[in-house]
This record gives C-alpha cells, structure tokens and sequence, in this order.
C-alpha cells in the first residue's frame, strides 16, 4: 500500500529566508500527524507547502503514490486533500448552507442532500444557523463551517492549520471531538497546532519543528511526556 503522505528533503523559501529547510516525513493512511513548534519555526508554510497554495518549494511531496510537487492547489483539492488554513476557508457573504453546497458540488444530487445533513447532524449549531451569512457566527460557528465542508467532501488527506486558534476551551472541544471522530472513521490528518496537548490528545505520531527543521519525530506519547517541553520553549 502507498503511502498516504510522503514527503522528502522539501524546503519552502520566502525570497532569502528558508522557511521549512529539508523536512522528510511518511504517514500512513489513516495516521494523524501532530506537527508541532513555536512561533516561526515554519509549521503553516510546511501545511501550506503541502496543499500547494505556497509553491515557493523545492522537494518530493508524494501523496497517495502520486507525485504533487508541481501540481496546482486546485488540482491538489479535486483529488481529494482539503486544507483549512490558519484564516477560516468560508465564503462570509454566503449563507451557512450555501457554504455547504458549494463544498459538495461535485457530488451528485442525492449525494449533495445527504452530505449537506451530514455537515448539520455533524454541528447542529449550523442548522439553526443555515439562513445566516457565515460572516455573522461566531468565530467557533465559522470554524465549525469551514471543518464540515472540508470533512463532508470526504477527502482523503486533511491539513488543519490551528484549527483551535482564538476558540474558547468548550469550542475546542466540540472542533476536536468532530475531527477526531473523523480520524476513527480512517481519515489521514496532518495537525498543525499551538495546543500542543490537545494535538497529542488525538495525534498517533508527532514531528516537532525548530526554525524550519524538524528536530524530533516519534510518537505522540513520547512527545507529550518528555520532548514538547524540551523543544517547544522558543524558536
Ligand atoms: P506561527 O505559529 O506563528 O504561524 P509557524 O511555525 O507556522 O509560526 P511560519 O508561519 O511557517 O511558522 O513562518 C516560518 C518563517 O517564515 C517565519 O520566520 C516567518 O516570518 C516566515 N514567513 C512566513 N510567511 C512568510 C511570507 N509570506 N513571506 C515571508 N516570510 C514569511
């Protein structure tokens, strides 16, 4: 079986400035991979390297035996890897459910009417809230919005790019006990987060990051026992 994610020597370059400097990785399908750092060490350009939407890179990035490191973003999307970027992925001007139709669009009709009450049943929150323009919730309605449309899509790879930031502990909660329900069910999900335990909470391997490098790489245990407290004090 291919890797669901495999990734070597990939650096990412802001003009001089080496962002990710020759970072290697393989998950498995089905594995949640915590990437943990602090601020600066190049965590949301390795997410946004992976989904193409920073393309500033050089390096393998093998997703499902296929070889994506000159594909475009959209062409990333439409086989199936969904990014949620550190700014909420919605459309504010839309209503909540027209949100949602656009994410299953591609889907046929029938699948579409179902996906849609997946998203509801998923946070019932958004159904109270379908007649409403996305940019009226609340930050955690908007970030429970942007985590259904990608989920209901059925991706087969997801890159979460500080799904919790700025949320309220009750709100985290909710996020995470959606995302990791969607990890039991087999979804392969690349973490990138500041709340370092509630990564490891639901992550099976970690990969810490230290100016651009990944400087530990092992199990989520491991990392939450003895080496995030090690690596994750300053950049
Ligand atoms: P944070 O948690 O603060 O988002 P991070 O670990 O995700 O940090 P990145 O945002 O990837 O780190 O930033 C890594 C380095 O690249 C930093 O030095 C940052 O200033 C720089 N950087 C990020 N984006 C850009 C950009 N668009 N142009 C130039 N430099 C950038």
């Amino acid at each position: 079986m291919s890797a669901a994610l495999q990734i070597e020597e990939l650096s990412v370059r802001y003009g001089d400035s080496v962002a990710v400097d020759q970072v290697s990785l393989t998950m498995q399908p089905g594995e949640c991979l915590a990437i943990l750092g602090a601020n600066g060490a190049g965590k949301s350009s390795l997410a946004a390297a992976i989904a193409r939407v920073v393309t500033s890179t050089t390096g393998s990035i093998i997703i499902d035996g296929q070889e994506v490191s000159a594909w475009s973003a959209h062409r990333l999307v439409r086989s199936g890897v969904a990014y949620l970027p550190e700014q909420r992925a919605i459309f504010p001007g839309l209503l909540v459910e027209e949100n949602l139709r656009l994410a299953v669009r591609r889907m046929t009709r029938d699948h579409r009417r179902s996906a849609i009450e997946d998203a509801f049943d998923l946070f019932p929150v958004l159904r109270d809230r379908r007649e409403q323009t996305a940019a009226t919730l609340s930050g955690g309605e908007q970030q429970m919005l942007a985590l259904a449309s990608a989920l209901v899509t059925h991706p087969k790879l997801l890159v979460c790019d500080e799904l919790s930031l700025g949320l309220a502990p009750v709100i985290v909660d909710i996020v995470y006990g959606a995302l990791n329900r969607a990890r039991e069910a087999g979804l392969t999900i690349v973490l990138i987060e500041q709340y370092v335990d509630k990564a490891l909470g639901i992550a099976d391997n970690a990969l810490i990051m230290r100016r651009g490098r990944q400087v530990w790489a092992g199990a989520a245990d491991a990392a939450r026992d003895t080496v995030a407290q090690q690596y994750l004090g300053s950049t």
